[in-house]
């Protein structure tokens, strides 16, 4: 009988209309796990989610024909990927089409931070420039970024903060052939760069990297941006190095406990903070829709996948 009928699949995330448009042309879908019925669980061959799903072993064990896992995202740390394969299910996500929007918006909040140039479009609409001129910034063009993750984003972001005139250097696992100089210490690159990026991968392995003593090495003049995971910064910790003047600033697309931003961020006059809106132009978004559609396609006709996890 499954061979007869479309295959199943379930969203587990909120998923956007260009997304769910071509997926319920070709397939059955459903909605949130709780509202299916024990026939329908039985049945479910895909999950579909952003890059916040959450796929742990008990939910696999619910799930007895489930065969992928096609995140709407690249990054896919809510996925326990190693259950996925003991069961022999594909995970797949969408990296590459993404980069170059994610490192716009690191280069955005970049300039927005140090320029603070949300704080002066207030200025000009609360009518304060005709009492006086707004305070002078700081210039990127010299200043020293180090990255955190130099990956398909971090690269990307590389390249554009180079183009503005900054330094480069960066902190990973493994040292790459890029002219950039690699610190293998991340309180040492912090101690060496007047703005850290945050460009690494979420999940158990990077939780907390960006710690006090991180944040107390970048140092009173430093500025912290991270476009990754809100669990690699220790958000608790920023808030309390920007309260007491520790750190400079800090630009943010991501937090801790999404959508929920902390108070004490927001009233603060050195955040720049953007709802995690990394990837979220129609273009990009367009261009991700179409990668989970055609990792499903290939999946169900026994086809190699696009792109698969590593
Ligand atoms: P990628 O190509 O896999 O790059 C990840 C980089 O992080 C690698 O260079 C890796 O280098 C480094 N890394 C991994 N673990 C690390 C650790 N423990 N400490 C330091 N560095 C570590 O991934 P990508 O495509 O650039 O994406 C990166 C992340 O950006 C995603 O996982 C996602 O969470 C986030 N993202 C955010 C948005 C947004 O909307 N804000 C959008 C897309 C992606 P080594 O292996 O040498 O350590």
């Amino acid at each position: 009988m499954r061979g007869m009928s479309r295959p199943a699949l379930l969203f587990l995330t909120p998923i956007p209309e260009f997304l769910r448009t071509p997926l319920e042309a070709e397939f059955e879908c459903w909605e949130g796990e709780q509202r299916l019925n024990a026939e329908e669980v039985d049945r479910v061959r895909a999950i579909v989610g952003h890059g916040g799903v959450q796929v742990d072993a008990v939910m696999l064990d619910r799930l007895p024909a489930l065969e992928i896992v096609a995140v709407f995202g690249v990054g896919y740390d809510g996925v326990d990927v190693a259950a996925c394969r003991a069961r022999e299910v594909a995970v797949t996500h969408t990296p590459d089409v993404l980069s170059a929007e994610v490192a716009d918006t690191a280069l955005a909040l970049t300039l927005a931070t140090l320029r603070r140039l949300v704080e002066a479009d207030a200025f000009v609409r609360r009518g304060d420039w005709e009492r006086g001129a707004f305070p002078l910034t700081q210039r990127l063009g010299g200043r020293r970024a180090g990255i955190v993750g130099l990956g398909r984003i971090g690269r990307e972001i590389a390249a554009r903060l180079a183009a503005c005139g900054m330094r480069i250097a960066y902190h990973g696992r493994t040292e790459q052939a890029v002219p950039y100089e690699w610190y293998p210490v991340l309180t040492e690159l912090a101690a060496a760069s007047d703005v850290l990026v945050i460009a690494c991968p979420g999940g158990a392995g990077t939780r907390h990297l960006i710690d006090r003593e991180v944040l107390d090495a970048l140092g009173r003049e430093g500025v912290l941006i991270n476009i990754s995971r809100g669990s690699v910064v220790d958000e608790a910790a920023l808030i309390a190095a920007l309260q007491e003047g520790r750190v400079a600033a800090a630009g943010l697309d991501v937090y801790e406990d999404e959508p929920r931003v902390p108070m004490a961020l927001r009233e603060l006059a050195q955040t720049v903070l953007l709802p995690h809106v990394g990837s979220a132009t129609v273009e990009t978004r367009g261009a991700m829709a179409d990668l989970v559609v055609k990792n499903l396609r290939a999946h169900f006709a026994g086809a190699p996948l696009l792109t698969p996890v590593p």
